[in-house]
This record gives structure tokens, sequence and C-alpha cells, in this order.
């Protein structure tokens, strides 16, 4: 019995040692992958004693063990082998197949006899000033029940005729047709506007719901002898109404402060309101009063990028984000929290519960890679995005506050189509507070100090950005 015991033993400790393998590799993830880019890079950690090659090039090793090395791919397979002198080396093949020409499938214009009246039926539903998915054909996002008139289609498109002169496209998804083919004008039968203590509302009633396009009124503020977008103001088209030229009725919402969100809706049915919120009037550097969703990103399923000591970026985004609704609530502002545990969250879910919790601000936390095209780069530090103009100023004081509190590199501010901060007329921005890819941020990344630092620079941001809308 003993003997067989002590056999076993001997079996499994040889086995141990005849497995251990140099390195570990976090990306490509799995070996034999296809990888269609001329380059691309490995990702993992090695015991920074070692020293790693692969296919002979020695690779540089971050004093927490963790690298990113980057790798050119010939067109079919490409095999590396990794070692570190000591463990049995490991074989990597990858494959980047043969380029394939881009299909070109032009979609050819059909116009109708003549027109079609449909309505939309469900919310989200984007209007569209041209035939394609982009984030930048965005026009407008409408909810159930708006009717469009269809001229003619073009692929999985129909061709809207909104007034005389202004032409929109949206998927035929979105649409039913209507009951009726009736797209007479509408009528307003009143408007006027309140004011409350939080927002100036402008209350449209007409007769039946009509297309709409809001717009920011885009303006440039002159930072540091630098241009920055920023948003005053708001352009409220409403098409198809009697009695105006080309039954486009235009109210220009000028603000003299910067837009800090707003709402736009169908009311009652047929009146239809625009609500523009008042900067919030809070003593200096504080929060009170003033309603905070923070977005941990991804969750679940869903690891999102993967550290090169092999931390999930998910993981990371809630430990940050838990602190800052700390920190946050400690100043006076009231936090909502998309999800508090790992769990999967939908990304339109997302932007509906800030929606539903009329939250004032938006705050999506994530950690950023890198496409495999893009490994030549090299970029590491913190960016920061937003979609309209309003949040621009956010996302420019975010980056500001995050660099300097965290001593990362500026990887810049963008403007991006991303789901969760495209659909918000409120403030809405995304932190990608530093790279999982990179050793360096990866390893600050998983630090709690680093993650206390991180919310702390959240609510400094916040501040100044209260502040700065105050002057
Ligand atoms: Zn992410």
């Amino acid at each position: 019995m003993n003997t067989i015991k002590i056999l076993l033993i001997i079996i499994a400790v040889y086995l141990s040692f005849s497995c251990a393998k140099a390195a570990q590799i976090v990306y490509p993830k799995t070996n034999n992958v296809t990888i269609n880019s001329d380059v691309t890079f490995f990702i993992g950690n090695e015991n920074p004693d070692n020293e790693l090659y692969i296919n002979d090039e020695k690779v540089e090793l971050h004093k927490s063990g963790g690298f990113y090395h980057v790798v050119n791919l010939k067109q079919g397979i490409n095999t590396f082998i990794i070692k570190n002198g000591k463990e049995e080396p490991l074989k990597y093949t990858i494959t980047r197949a043969a380029q394939t020409p881009a299909k070109y499938s032009e979609q050819k214009y059909k116009a109708f006899s003549s027109p079609i009246l449909y309505i939309t039926k469900k919310d989200n539903a984007p209007l569209r000033n041209a035939p394609n998915d982009s984030g930048t054909s965005r026009l407008q996002n409408f909810s159930s029940g708006i009717p469009l008139e269809a001229i003619g289609e073009s692929g999985k498109f129909y061709k809207i005729q909104l007034a005389q002169d202004d032409y929109a496209w949206i998927d035929k998804n979105y649409l039913t047709p209507a009951k009726d083919n009736d797209n007479n004008p509408a009528r307003i039968l009143s408007y006027d506007f309140e004011e409350s203590e939080t927002c100036i509302k402008h209350n449209i009633k007409l007769n039946k719901k009509v297309p709409y396009v809001i717009s920011e009124k885009r303006t440039f503020d002159l930072i540091n002898s630098k241009y920055e977008p920023n948003a005053q103001g708001l352009d409220v088209t409403l098409y198809n109404v009697e009695n105006y030229a080309e039954n486009k009725f235009d109210i220009q919402m000028n603000t003299t402060q910067n837009l800090f969100g707003y709402k736009t809706y169908f009311d009652n049915d047929t009146t239809f309101r625009v609500e523009v919120n008042k900067i919030p009037k809070t003593q200096q550097h504080s929060l009170k009063g003033i309603k905070i969703t923070l977005d941990p990103g991804h969750g679940g399923d869903e690891y999102g990028a993967i550290g090169c000591l092999g931390d999930k970026e998910k993981d990371i985004n809630l430990a940050i984000a838990l602190k800052a609704k700390n920190i946050l609530e400690k100043s006076g502002a009231t936090v909502y929290i998309t999800r508090s545990d790992d769990s999967y969250v939908d990304l339109y879910d997302r932007v509906k519960f800030s929606q539903n919790m009329n939250s004032d601000i938006f705050i999506s936390i994530h950690a950023n890679a890198l496409p495999d095209s893009l490994a030549k780069t090299y970029r590491s530090g913190t960016s920061t995005y937003y979609f309209c103009p309003q949040s621009a100023q956010l996302a420019r004081i975010m980056l500001e506050t995050l660099t300097k509190e965290l001593g990362t590199k500026n990887d810049k501010v963008h403007q991006e189509s991303f789901a969760v901060i495209r659909n918000h007329e409120s403030i809405a921005v995304l932190l990608e507070i530093a790279y999982m890819i990179n050793p360096e941020d990866s390893a600050n990344l998983r630090n709690p100090e680093f993650q206390n630092k991180a919310a702390t620079a959240i609510l400094h941001g916040l501040e100044r950005y209260i502040n700065e809308l105050n002057k």
C-alpha cells in the first residue's frame, strides 16, 4: 500500500516538474490562434529573476514580472519558441490568414412610387444621416411611436423625408407600418415654459406625435491656448408641423452657461417636453445634491481585458468603482452603481439604469487594451472618452486630474461612439484608468493604493468640474 503511495507521489512530482513551462502567457489567449494582422504581442509574466526569450529575442521584464513583447506576423504559420533557460520551452503557433479583399456590397437605392408611413416600434431607435451603422451617422435617438415617412430604401435602411430638403435614414428593424397612411402635418396647440429650481421645462402641446431632432450647440473654449469643445444651449426642431416654413418648428434654446444635461420626451402621448438642467449651485468642493451613476465595465462571463499578471479587467473596474462610491458619498453626492458584484449587465441596461435614477452624471470605469494592429504604438496611461459635446468638459478635467494624481501618461481625450456614453442626455464619460496590457500600468492597477488614488482623483475631477461650471 505504502509503496504504491510513494510511487504515486514520485510520479506526481516528476509530472509537475516536467510540466513546468517558461512564462505564463496571458495573450494570445490560447495557442494555435488565427490573428489577421501583420503584428501582435505576447503579454504575460515570468519570474523577474529569469531571462526570457521569444525566438531568441530578449523580452523586457518589468520588476513585477509582467511583459509586453511585440512580434511581427508573416502570412501563414508563425512559430514562436518561448524560453527562460530553466524550464521547458513553450511553443506557440499563430496563423495569419491570407488577406481577403474587403467585400464592398454597394447597396442600390430604390425610390418608392409613393411615400409609406411607418412608426418606431421600440426605444433607442437611431435616426441617421447616412445609410450605415457608424457612430458618427447618429442624428437622434427615438422612443417608440414616432411617425416617419419613408420615400425609398437602400439595403436594410429606409430613407426618411423629414422636411422639403431634410432627409435621414433608419434601420428597417426599428419600424412597423402605421395603421393608416395619413401623414397630415401636426398642429401646435400651445407652447409655454416653466422654471423650477433644477431646470427650465419647455412644453409643446401638439395634436399628434412628430419626428424631431435635438442638437447641442457646440462651442469652443480657449483653454491653455487650445480650443476645447463644449456646448451651450440646444437647437430643437420638430418636423411636419403646420403653419411654419417647410413645416419645421425650430426653437433655439440658448443658455449663457455650459449645458449640464437635458431631457427630451413625449409626455401624455402628444406633449413634447424639453427639460434643460440648471447648473447646481453647490458650495466649493461639495457634491451635495449631485446624482452620479458609476458604471464598472464588464462583469460575469465578460472579463474585459486581461492584465500581464493575469488580473481580469472586470475585477479592477469594480474595485475602483466601489472605492469611488464610498469616497463620493462622503462628499455628499448621491451615488448609484450599475453593478456592485461580479454580475453581467447589458450595455443598454447600464444606460437605462442611469436614466431611471435621473442621474446628472454617468461615469463608466474601465482599464484599457489595444487591438493587435496597434501593438507597435506602445500606448500606456490614462485616456477619457465622451460622445456628446456637453460631456467634453468633464472628460478633459477627468483626464487632467487622473494623470496628475496617478502619475500616468496622458493618453488623451477622445470622442467615441461607445454604447454606454452615446445614448445619454445627461453628462456621460468613460474613463480608461490605465492599460491592463502595459506591465507598469497593470502592476499599478492591481494595487489597492493606486485604486484608492484613482477613486480620489475621480472625486477631485468632479469637484473641479462643478466648480468650473459655476464660474
Ligand atoms: Zn473595458
